[in-house]
């Protein structure tokens, strides 16, 4: 059996980022850890934190005011999820005098100032931004005039603005493809409209990686959680571009058995951006202890 982990694997920069940032609240403070929003999509890394005896309100964006209006532990810190938030959350954390740690990864970041850029350029300027309904990426942009955030699952843009100039930027973590595909469709209508591509280079390597992969493997494990959307894309383009070849998606080491692999395999490994390495391992040592 041949079982091999096709890099990049395991955390991104930004999910890096983001942890490295709670480990130096816990090395310079006793201040009591709390996480708004799911800090990176894995139950395994959460439940490691939630181990550490850090509070996790894990709701969507909407519920974050609510949360920090009725925030009331002085002696606690906030820690702002990676995949952005309103900024109108730092100003009411601000006002409310709540310390906080924004670990928004940069590449959303420089997204948002390119948006905002465009948007101080002229009035006459709008933004289609592509999105999966209720990811906190596209809370960034919930109230910010011009901007329209269309759901990729539904494909509904509206029609009426022939007089403006429509640039289209996404999700970091969409599929390129398929938001190249949807932006085209979207162009077709308004000609002069500009397509930004804001997918992550990183993300964009674990799927290139995928069509690349040659047909020699017998499976393709795909580990991730089901509430990560990037791992669920990799899974499904995998199923897509590799129909010769068996894919399994494994969010939790259980799932697991002796009969779902042979000692015949050659098994390709590839992880969504909020798996840890240590998890990856642990499924594969299962997976060679059966032989
Ligand atoms: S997937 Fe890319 S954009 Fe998202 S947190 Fe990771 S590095 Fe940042």
């Amino acid at each position: 059996m041949i079982i091999k982990k096709i890099y990049p694997v395991g955390y991104c920069n930004g999910v890096c980022k983001a942890l490295k940032e709670i480990e130096k609240i816990k090395k310079s403070s006793n201040k009591k850890i709390y996480l708004l929003g799911n800090l990176v999509h894995n139950e395994y890394t959460m439940q490691k934190l939630l181990k550490d005896n850090i509070t996790i309100f894990d709701v969507f964006p909407k519920d974050y005011k609510k949360i920090i209006e009725n925030f009331k532990d002085k002696n606690g810190i906030v820690v702002l999820s990676a995949h952005g938030h309103n900024i109108n959350i730092n100003n009411l954390l601000t006002e409310k005098n709540i310390e906080y740690k924004d670990t928004t990864c940069n590449i959303v970041l420089e997204n948002y100032d390119k948006i905002i850029n465009i948007l101080n350029e002229s009035e006459n300027n709008i933004i289609f931004f592509i999105c999966k309904k209720n990811h906190p990426e596209s809370s960034i942009f919930e109230n910010i005039e011009n901007v329209y955030c269309l759901d990729i699952d539904e494909k509904k843009y509206p029609k009426q603005l022939n007089d403006k100039q429509i640039y289209i930027f996404c999700q970091t973590t969409l599929n390129k493809k398929m938001y190249l595909e949807f932006a085209t469709e979207i162009k077709t209508y308004y000609k002069n409209s500009k397509i930004i591509d804001s997918t992550c280079k990183y993300l964009n390597l674990r799927e290139e990686k995928i069509y690349n992969l040659d047909d020699s493997y017998t499976k393709i494990l795909v580990i991730g959680s089901n509430t990560s959307s990037n791992s669920k894309t990799l899974f499904e383009l995998a199923k897509y571009y590799k129909k010769n070849i068996k894919v399994l998606f494994i969010n939790d080491e259980k799932q697991i058995s002796k009969d779902m692999f042979s000692n015949n395999d050659k098994i390709a490994v590839f992880s969504g951006t909020s798996t840890s390495i240590e998890e990856i391992d642990i499924i594969i040592n299962k997976i060679k202890s059966f032989f």
